[in-house]
């Protein structure tokens, strides 16, 4: 089984990969994390990546391209969720390309500002990468992760006004592109993302029962 979720930074499609995944037994490639993995090694690209990131910026097609496909390319990857590729038409090809028409497309559709608002205010544990936002999702007792325990938290240094402004801007301009690509082939599915996060995982569970994946 091969999902693909798009959608803005903010707009929860982290958040649900993680419950999907574990749910159906599926991979979570995330693009956004595994760059930044590459962003924090002290090599001349790594430097590049953190700059682009911080910024808000899209990393090259030829480069997000290639780490996927060599993801893609290894034999235990066969059933995954993609979470943040493809984010232009030209990485949406690729893909068709490299794993053929077997997928389901999931659009995390949200308004702007909502966005805006979620992806300030939201943090990350350290050892379990578990989302949380100090408005919508807070921790249950304070500085301590509900699923590890652990008291380490990452605050994204790309979550500064500027960059998300920017980040959502770009997807704006990208996405109706990308929409065309996959609507043209009757695989997508549009989730009101300002929904529940129990709702929207249901409303996917139950698209995905609707599917017959080879
Ligand atoms: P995310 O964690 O998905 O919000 O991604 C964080 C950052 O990684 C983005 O703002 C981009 O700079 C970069 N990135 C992630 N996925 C892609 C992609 N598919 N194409 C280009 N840049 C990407």
């Amino acid at each position: 089984m091969r999902l693909i979720f798009l959608g803005p930074t903010g707009s929860g499609k982290g958040t649900q990969a993680k419950i999907i995944s574990s749910q159906f037994g599926l991979r979570h490639l995330s693009t956004g994390d595994m760059l930044r993995d590459v962003s924090k090694s002290e090599t001349e690209l790594g430097k590049k990546l953190e700059e682009i990131m911080t910024k808000g910026d899209l990393v090259t097609d030829e480069l997000v391209n290639q780490i996927v496909s060599e993801t893609l390319n290894k034999p235990e990857y066969k059933n995954y969720i993609l979470d943040g590729f493809p984010r232009t038409r030209a990485q949406a090809e690729f893909l068709s390309e490299i794993i053929g028409e077997d997928y389901l497309v999931i659009n995390f559709d949200l308004d702007s500002e909502i966005l805006k608002t979620r992806v300030v205010s939201r943090f990350t544990c350290k050892k379990c990468h578990a989302i949380y936002n100090i408005e919508l999702h807070p921790l249950k007792k304070e500085g301590v992760c509900d699923i590890c325990g652990s008291t380490e938290f990452d605050h994204r240094s790309d979550n500064n006004d500027e960059s998300i402004t920017k980040r959502i801007d770009i997807y704006k301009e990208q996405i109706a592109s990308i929409l065309d690509f996959y609507s043209g082939k009757e695989k997508l599915y549009i989730v009101n993302a300002s929904d529940t996060v129990e709702n929207i995982s249901k409303h996917i569970i139950d698209t995905i029962k609707t599917i017959d994946f080879e």
